[in-house]
């Protein structure tokens, strides 16, 4: 293996949505050094990882590789890149970059999180450079729904690596810079090794709309909201606070900041000036004091959280906040997949309230932070990169995106998994080996490895109860009382009305009946047959198998 060899690999963000974690490495496969490239979360849907708020990526590569981990940089503040640093950062322990928002953003997040770690972050101003070992990175500024979203131009002796980030063009974003062309055209006239970019919206043609405009349709609608307006759309997504907070100030209204996430968003947004000249804010308390047609509401739960403010006002039970009938409520968001019904359930709760909802299924309220097929070409166009990889996205986006590449001229395009090791050299790219990588699941306040058994027999329990036995069986293999049955979760009677309880109790019994003497007398043994008889009598009452614990005891 040639001794200045770079290689990539992702540790998650290839071939999902979420969990983006990138790796670097320079050096042979003996020694190589490793650049970090953001450290973020999914969210669980709650049917498919009963109990389970957040799936963060596996990183016992990079713990066994720490003492070779030059340093950890942040593209932008969004969770799904950098939600996962809470957790994993006392793992690795390693320098930590990042642009001021973003750095700000993730204090403000980790002293909200009770009992965090002290984490250090250094700041890279926008724009910046810095050298990590054998990597010189550039902060390439890009549009996208959170402010200072930066692509990442590295610099190795192997050639120059351009990791996307999260990024759309947007040529009046509201706040921020453009995407930085003139910066991306350089680098391609330097020659670019490799590009590693957002897939997410790969399968959407054309280019995205403006947050301007997206601004002159929340201006309408508040100027024109007969009573009260609410608005939700995600904390983060700074340039559209500001959108909402000048169509207030234009229609005379106080906006009124419900819920934390977005208290804590506007205080760092404040002090790192992206809502200078942007009127004070109300706090829900005063909500209640203002006229129906003088007050904005800004609401967490989008996305349709159970526990955020939107949620609970649809529900009537938010303690400071009420809408009514001929009140007005913009999603000025879409629901992230998985997140589909939990937002229906809302909008169904204020609608049934009479409340006028607003979507992006009829109104421009939002538009997407990430780039188009349009916007993908443009993007190649000014790179001009001898390797294209897709990342952030699902299989098909990646597809969409790698078959979009190759039109548009790359001349080498690789889709590739999670914990692929890709050696990038001018003669293409190879998948040359394979790393370490998973998911590990935030269970309460404990990391489980998701391959551990503990949320399938979570979701088995869900789907099916668990049927516990208890028997109490003599040195001579004699039963000295009734066995003791309880069911958890299964249907009191089968059709016929009988218990389920009794049938159980009947399977016990005729199964310890039904084994030889000798036997009985062996503990292990009785407890197979058992669960074997309790989960078939079951099964043919039901058609579903519950789990079945069966304790013998030997008195
Ligand atoms: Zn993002
Ligand atoms: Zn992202």
């Amino acid at each position: 293996m040639a001794p200045n060899e770079l290689v990539f690999a992702a540790l998650g963000g290839i071939g999902e949505i979420g969990m983006n974690l990138s790796i670097y490495g320079f050096g042979d496969d003996r020694r190589r050094q490793w650049l970090i490239v953001d450290c973020g979360v999914s969210f669980a849907s709650e049917e498919h990882l009963p109990g389970v708020d957040l799936i963060l990526p596996d990183i016992r590569y990079l713990i066994e590789e720490r003492k070779n981990i030059v340093g950890l940089v942040l593209t932008h503040g969004h969770e799904d890149h950098m939600g996962a640093l809470i957790d994993l950062w006392p793992r690795l322990n390693v320098p930590l970059y990042a642009t001021p928002f973003t750095a700000a953003l993730f204090e403000a997040r980790r002293v909200s999180e009770p009992g965090a770690p002290q984490i250090p972050v250094k700041i890279v101003p926008l724009g910046g450079q810095l050298t990590l070992g054998p990597f010189a990175i550039d902060f390439i500024n890009v549009a996208h729904s959170i402010p200072e979203s930066n692509a990442l131009a590295i610099r190795t002796a192997a050639g120059i690596v351009l990791h996307t980030g999260d990024w759309k063009i947007d040529p009046t974003p509201l706040i921020g810079a453009p995407t930085d062309q003139a910066k991306l055209t350089a680098l391609g006239d330097e020659g670019v090794l490799a590009l590693i970019g957002d897939s997410t919206n790969a399968i959407r043609d054309g280019r995205s709309p403006s947050e301007s405009d997206v601004a002159k349709t929340l201006a309408d609608l508040i100027r024109t909201a007969p009573r009260r307006v609410a608005v939700t759309t995600f904390a983060s997504h700074v340039a559209r606070l500001r959108a909402v907070a000048d169509a207030a100030r234009a229609a005379e209204r106080e906006v009124v900041l419900v819920g934390r996430a977005m208290e804590r968003v506007v205080q760092v947004a404040r002090e790192t000036g992206y809502l200078d000249g942007v009127q004070d804010f109300r706090s829900a308390e005063s909500y209640g004091y203002l006229p129906p047609e003088k007050v904005l509401a800004l609401c967490t739960g989008s996305q349709g959280e159970p526990r955020a403010a939107l949620a609970r006002i649809a529900e009537d039970e938010h303690p400071e906040v009420t809408l009514s009938r001929g009140d007005r409520v913009i999603f000025s968001s879409r629901a992230i997949p998985g997140n589909e019904k939990a937002v229906s359930r809302v909008i169904n709760g204020l609608v049934a309230q009479g409340v006028e909802v607003i979507t992006d299924r009829t109104h421009l309220v939002h538009v997407s932070g990430h780039p188009r097929r349009d916007e993908l070409r443009d993007m190649i166009g000014w790179v001009r990169p001898q390797i294209l990889i897709p990342a952030h996205g699902e299989a098909l986006h990646l597809a969409e995106h790698a078959e979009l590449a190759r039109r548009a001229g790359v001349a080498h395009v690789l889709v590739c998994r999670n914990g692929d090791l890709v050696g990038l050299t001018p003669n293409g790219p190879e998948i040359i080996d394979e790393v370490p990588s998973g998911r590990l699941y935030k269970d309460g306040s404990l990391l489980v490895n998701a391959e551990a058994r503990t949320v399938a027999a979570r979701r088995r329990l869900s789907f099916a109860g668990i049927v516990s036995v208890a028997l109490a069986l003599s040195e001579k293999g004699v039963l000295v009382a009734d066995p003791e049955v309880e069911l958890i979760g299964l249907p009191e009677t089968d059709a016929g009305g009988a218990s389920m309880t009794e049938i159980a109790r009947d399977a016990v019994e005729e199964a310890f009946e039904a084994l030889p003497k000798p036997r009985r007398r062996d503990p292990d043994a009785v407890a197979v047959a058992v669960r074997r008889a309790v989960r078939a009598a079951i099964a043919q009452s039901w058609n579903k198998k519950p789990i079945c614990h069966v304790h013998v005891l030997a008195v």
